[in-house]
């Protein structure tokens, strides 16, 4: 009879990751290209012997780092198992109240994961026909509000002022904009810290700074929401953070050079390749991530993920409402995105 007692959950389904090297891998938004140098010399010199200790529990190191490059107080930052631990922690901590958390309708699918998981209400806001924010839908009784800026996975981006307009229509609810995109040329919510203290910003270091296998992510608030999420990670897990991610964490942080250079590579390559995949009939949501959200004017969404699929192109696509015709698909190297078009160019239908 333990089955009755059984936390039944509906998982979150992540993204594939193919055993097989020569697939060309566009579809979990990965970085195509390596951490900053810095990173493997630090690597290959790491002394093994030290990991017989456990970790700093506070990621001093890396949090300092963090606080230091964005201009805050140490206080005021987490770390945690990429950003999915950070707002996992966040929905545990901050989300706890009787009202439901908002969250847009098409969005990060982890976090009715989360909200189910925890048994927190939630009620998503349906995105606008031009899968914008509805930014009145935020203005109802909640007990939270989360989105992602930009949004995942329709890319679409909103100014500063919308993410505004959201604070200070709650000023009694905690408001979480997860920034897993943001370096790919949005702006980031940070300087709003200064005026909301009910803001709090997560970012990761998986997808501009080239570092998903490490799993590191981290989130920016007041010191008062820090402290609680301190607390309620000490009740789960005081050493998340292992000493190797710690560490190299701190050195990919040091290097702005090397990230502006990843960033702005990825940037130019999408741009480019917007224009190629407009040119053979596919159009899209005005991209500030480092994926694209496309349909194509002819061809099924589902036609053309499997075609890519046979032949080795991994891209992401939802048998889902509103988004049943879409693919995502990850912005890779400038080689991997020529095989990319040269391959939906082979396509029949597709020209
Ligand atoms: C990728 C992603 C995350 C999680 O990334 P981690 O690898 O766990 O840091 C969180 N939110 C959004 C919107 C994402 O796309």
């Amino acid at each position: 009879m333990w089955e009755e007692n059984v936390r039944r959950v509906i998982p979150y389904v992540a993204g594939e990751q193919p055993k097989d090297k020569n697939v060309i891998k566009l579809n979990t938004n990965e970085c195509p290209y390596p951490p900053a140098p810095g990173v493997e010399q630090a690597a290959k010199e790491m002394d093994v012997d030290s990991l017989r200790l456990y970790p700093d529990t506070e990621s001093t190191a890396l949090t300092e780092a963090l606080a230091s490059y964005y201009g805050v107080d140490p206080d005021q930052v987490f770390v945690g198992v990429g950003s999915d631990d950070v707002l996992s922690m966040c929905f545990l901590t901050f989300f706890d109240g009787k009202e439901p958390v908002l969250f847009p309708d098409i969005t990060y699918s982890f976090y009715d994961v989360w909200a189910k998981l925890y048994r927190i209400p939630f009620r998503t806001v349906p995105l606008k026909e031009d899968w914008t924010l509805d930014v009145e839908g935020f203005k109802a009784p909640n007990g939270g509000i989360i989105f992602p800026n930009p949004n995942a996975p329709t890319a679409v981006y909103e100014d500063l002022s919308v993410v505004e307009e959201i604070l200070q229509a709650n000023p009694d609810s905690i408001v979480i904009v997860d920034e897993a995109y943001i370096d790919f040329g949005g702006s980031s919510a940070l300087p709003l810290l200064k005026k909301y203290s009910n803001l709090l910003v997560v970012q990761t270091f998986s997808k501009s700074r080239s570092m998903a296998g490490l799993r590191i992510g981290f989130c920016i608030g007041s010191k008062e929401m820090i402290k609680c999420l301190n607390d309620v990670k000490f009740s789960v897990n005081s050493y998340t953070m292992n000493m190797p991610s710690q560490a190299l964490g701190v050195i990919a942080v040091e290097d702005d050079a090397y990230f502006r250079e990843t960033t702005g590579k990825i940037i130019r390559t999408r741009e480019r390749v917007k224009e190629e995949l407009a040119a053979i009939g596919f159009s899209f949501t005005d991209s500030k991530t480092n994926f694209l959200f496309a349909t194509h004017r002819s061809v099924p969404a589902k036609e053309i993920f499997t075609y890519l699929r046979e032949r080795n192109i991994y891209v992401r696509f939802w048998d889902k409402p509103r988004i049943g015709n879409r693919l995502r698909i990850t912005i890779g190297t400038d080689a991997q995105m020529d095989t990319l078009i040269e391959t939906l160019k082979g396509m029949p239908g597709i020209c």
